[in-house]
């Protein structure tokens, strides 16, 4: 299996991405922890899933063995031929080398590490006009992304809502833990010989046409 880890901050345009790239190539597995975690919490109520939406609504990182133990039950149903793409995962140091370990049992490792670098005033702009689908989670903006009915999503007809992450003071705390913490795995892939710096600022078919050279090839 390839494997291909998305790194940027919230906003870069990481999810979009993914979903560009597995229309384009269906061998594609599109993992994104955030979706993953945001399903777990909404079809358990035990300590640890409330203790992680907790951790969410503030913008903070939900606890390494929690999100690392959702992505590999998930990673194990991608099949072993095609490429991982992870979204979201890893997201600080502790859990790059947790996944080396994770993948090492496979005889497998990390392909390459493509940064999505993206301006903080883009960033602030597509994260403030976000809307997700409450039913499948497809993404929308209220500028460039519109749905074709308003307020409604085209793929499933679910109502599209704002996550609650969204929000303004939610959304500054996000970029201090990703500037704090998830900056740091930029020198970590690059130490390692594996990062690919992309401009994640531009419209996102032509981020994805980038992206898809080192993820495809
Ligand atoms: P995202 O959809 O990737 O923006 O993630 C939404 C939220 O889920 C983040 O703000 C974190 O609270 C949590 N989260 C997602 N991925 C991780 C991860 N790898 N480690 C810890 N928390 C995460």
């Amino acid at each position: 299996m390839k494997v291909v880890v998305l790194l940027g901050a919230p906003g870069s345009g990481k999810g979009t991405v993914a979903a560009l790239l597995v229309r384009r190539e269906p061998s594609v597995c599109h993992v994104s922890s955030g979706d993953l975690l945001r399903a777990a919490v909404k079809r358990s109520d035990t300590p640890a899933a409330r203790a992680a939406a907790e951790a969410m609504r503030r913008g903070e990182l939900v606890a390494d063995a929690v999100v690392g133990a959702l992505v590999v039950e998930r990673l194990r149903t991608c099949a072993p031929d095609g490429i991982l793409l992870l979204d979201g995962y890893p997201r600080n140091e502790q859990q790059a080398a947790a996944l080396e370990r994770e993948l090492a049992r496979e005889n497998s490792r990390v392909s390459a590490a493509v940064w999505l670098d993206v301006p903080e005033d883009v960033l602030l702009a597509r994260l403030g006009g976000r809307r997700i689908c409450s039913q499948c989670a497809a993404g929308y903006h209220v500028e460039n992304m519109k749905p074709r009915v308003d307020g409604q999503c085209d793929a499933c007809g679910g109502k599209l809502i704002q996550r609650e992450d969204d929000q303004p003071e939610r959304i500054a705390n996000r970029l201090v833990v990703y500037r704090e913490q998830t900056g740091a795995l930029i020198g970590w892939y690059e130490s390692r010989g594996l990062l690919v710096r992309v401009a994640g600022g531009e419209p996102s078919d032509a981020v994805a046409d980038r992206v898809a050279r080192t993820v495809v090839s």
